[in-house]
Parts: C-alpha cells; structure tokens; sequence
C-alpha cells in the first residue's frame, strides 16, 4: 500500500490530522493498535480552548460541539480562606468550552468514515523504517498477516506508550521529566454537575477537582497517594472525601450516585525532543504529558495537529521542504508555555508529601495573589483559555 502520510494512532491527534489532510487533499493510512470501541471508551479531557473549538471547526467535524458544547467563562478555586472565581471573559475576553474527548473522538471517526479514510484497527507490531531517507515505511500486523505502507511521511500519534517515540534512536533524544508523588483518582457519574462552572480545591487533606462533561455528567478527581488503588476505593468513599474537600455548601447540595467510571491516573510532566527526526514527525501524547491539572493535554495535541498539518501542507502542496523545519519549533514555543502552566497549577494546588510550613505559607500567597491581583488573574486566564497559535 502507498500513501503520502502514515499516521500512527487513531486517538484525537491521529484522527485530527487524518481528517484536515484529507480534506486538503492529501492522502493518509492510520494505523490504530486498539479497536476503536476501546479508543472510544477512553474517558479523558473535556475542557477545550478556543484553538482546539477552531481546528474541529475547520476539519468539518464542528456541527455537534457547537450545539452541545457549554462555554465557561472562568473558574473557581476553593481555598481554606473561602472560594474565589476567575472570570476569563472579564480578563482576557475568552472562553472555554466543555465537551468530553469522547464526544470529540467520535465526532472526528464519523467525519473520518464519511470520507472514506483508510484506518486500520488492531494493527500489531507496527515497525518504522529508513526515517532518515527519503521513502519511509511502516510494517504492521493485522489477522496474522504482515503487510507494509510506504509513504512520504510519518506522523507518531501513538500517544506516551507508543512506538514512534522509541523509533528516534535512545542516543539522539532528550527527555524532560517531572512524576509528581500522587495520583488523581476520577470518578465519572451520572449526576447533575455540582456547580456550573469548575471548582478546583486547594484543601489540607489533598486537591479535588468537581468538573463535568455535560449537564447529566459530571467527573470528580481527588489527590491520592500513588500507592492507591481503585479497589480501595468504594463509590461511598469516594464521595465522603470529596465532599470534605470541597466547599461546605457546595457538597451538601450535591447529587451523588454509582460510578460508571473510576480510574487512577498518575501526575507527569514529559516532553521529548528532538520532536522531528527525518520524516517521522511527534505530535500529542507521543511527545509530551502534561498533569492534567491545566487542562492541556488534549489542547496541545490539536495545535501540534496545527502546526504540522501546516508543515505538510506545504511540503507537499508547495514543494517547500523549509515548511517542515518549522514545525518543531513552532510547537515546542507553545508546548513548553503549557508545560509551565501545566506545572503551575498542580505546584499550587496540591499537598506534597513533606510540604514543608515555608512551602505552605508560598502556597496560600500564590493562591491569595490570584485572588486579589488583577494581574495574576489576567495571567492566569490567558494561560487556561490558551496561549495563541
Ligand atoms: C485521566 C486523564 C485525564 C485527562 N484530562 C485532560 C483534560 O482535562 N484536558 C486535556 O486537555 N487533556 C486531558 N488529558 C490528556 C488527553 O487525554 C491526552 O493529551 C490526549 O488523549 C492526547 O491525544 P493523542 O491522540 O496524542 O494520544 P492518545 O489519546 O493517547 O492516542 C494515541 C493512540 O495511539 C494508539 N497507539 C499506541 N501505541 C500504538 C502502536 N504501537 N501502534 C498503533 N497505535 C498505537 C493508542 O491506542 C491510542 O488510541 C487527560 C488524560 C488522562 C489520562
């Protein structure tokens, strides 16, 4: 099989790329490890910058997250001083927009299918190969049968345990690492959100996070050790905790009920570079995690997507090779802005294990200078509606 653009991974990057290079009229293979009711399943991010919105928008796929999506224009933070909001349209005149990645993910996979895109799930042992050269391949398994893809370029969409990354040799790459020492464990539930806008909690007993997908769906996070696990968490424990962690009248007047989900997931802050090597180009999760704290993780998938589809375009469309030198460091600009963020807000947020009284007093004075500063808010804002592409 031949075609100019192999992507590797059917997750939101892979298909979001797929679907703009398709429509302008380049042609792409997508290769997807997992069968995608498992890809679909996958409950994530669900808070999305204007960026994000406008490139759904332009890949065509826009119609339902614009009937269904829900602006937000600020944030609370809870403190053990009280609540305070953040209004983004009042700082910085931006929104953004709640709509869960599953949604999304469905939304690019039915654009996908009405364009006829070629993806292959439970594709096995995918392999990359000549990178370096001017005709890259891909191998791949699927029913028991080798079969190869050869093409102009690749995309690594394969997310932090994909292959791609691994494919730029040990010797050449740089990893930037923060683990944070806790976890978050979400509960996802079909209840009423318990308040209209984002609360996030900064309490001595840990963070919490009360946060939605849609006026029937809500997601909770709470901070936990990371030698938790969810067995040990029973849905009335779950409750009992974040209720303590979040504002007294907020959780008295909140629904609870079973969690249709539950999950823990740990806290990273990750980039690699180089992000170009040869033909292979890192975009998303593949390249970098950031703790969801921010959230950004699906946010900078899509303006690598951008930042990429631009690359290519040019490249191919235009026969200008320079484009493709521009997409690193385009994207690193952006990605390391959300890093900081990203680090940020966990740093301020949360309680680590050894918090020393000192780190305590900085923390409640970051927290206070966000309440009070218009300056710190306007920063603030900037950042979690998205810095520009
Ligand atoms: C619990 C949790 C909460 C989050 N909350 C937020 C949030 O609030 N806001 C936000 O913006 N982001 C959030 N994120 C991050 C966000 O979900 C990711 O950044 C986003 O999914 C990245 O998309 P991606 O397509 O780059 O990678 P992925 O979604 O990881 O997709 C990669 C795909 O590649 C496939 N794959 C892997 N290896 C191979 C292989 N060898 N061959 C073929 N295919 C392969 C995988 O099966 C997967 O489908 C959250 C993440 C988690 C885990």
């Amino acid at each position: 099989m031949r075609t100019q653009v192999a992507i590797i991974g059917g997750g939101p990057s892979g298909l979001l790329l797929s679907q703009l290079l398709m429509r302008a009229g380049i042609s792409t293979v997508v290769l997807e490890r997992q069968t995608r009711d498992y890809v679909l399943g996958r409950i994530r991010a669900g808070v999305l910058e204007r960026g994000a919105v406008e490139m759904l928008h332009r890949a065509g796929c826009g119609a339902r997250l614009a009937r269904e999506g829900i602006a937000h224009e600020g944030c609370n933070l809870s403190t053990v001083n009280g609540m305070f909001r953040v209004d983004f349209q009042a700082r910085v005149g931006e929104a953004v927009t709640v709509y869960g990645q599953t949604e999304v993910t469905q939304d690019l996979y039915a654009a996908q299918d009405a364009a006829g895109a070629v993806i292959f799930h439970e594709a096995l042992n995918v392999a990359l190969h000549d990178l370096e050269g001017s005709a890259p391949w891909v191998s791949y398994e699927k029913d028991g049968q080798s079969h190869r893809i050869d093409c102009d370029y690749i995309a690594g969409c394969d997310g932090f345990h994909g292959i791609s990354r691994q494919s730029i040799p040990a010797e050449k790459r740089t990893e930037y690492e923060r683990v944070y020492p806790f976890g978050w464990l979400g509960v996802l539930s079909r209840t009423a959100p318990a308040a209209e806008e984002l609360i996030y909690a900064n309490h001595p007993r840990g963070f919490a996070l009360a946060s939605m997908r849609n006026p029937t769906l809500s997601r909770y996070y709470i901070q936990v050790p990371l030698s938790d696990n969810v067995e040990g968490w029973s849905d009335h424990a779950f409750w009992d905790e974040l209720k303590r962690r979040l504002p007294a009248d907020v959780a008295e007047s909140m629904e609870t009920g079973p969690a249709i989900e539950k999950s823990i997931a740990p806290l990273r802050s990750f980039v690699a570079e180089p992000l170009r090597w040869g033909r292979l180009f890192l975009v998303g999760d593949a390249a970098h995690i950031v703790p969801p704290t921010g959230a950004k993780g699906l946010n900078l998938a899509a303006s690598d997507v951008h930042y990429l589809f631009e690359a290519l375009q040019g490249a191919i469309l235009e026969r200008d090779d320079a484009a493709l030198d521009q997409y690193a460091p385009r994207a690193l600009k952006r990605i390391w802005g959300a890093m900081r963020f990203s680090w940020w807000m966990t740093s301020i947020l949360h309680r680590f294990p050894g918090q020393s009284d000192f780190d305590q007093k900085i923390q409640e004075s970051e927290l206070l200078q966000l309440e009070t500063l218009e300056s710190a808010q306007v920063t603030m804002a900037r950042n979690y509606t998205g810095l520009p592409y």
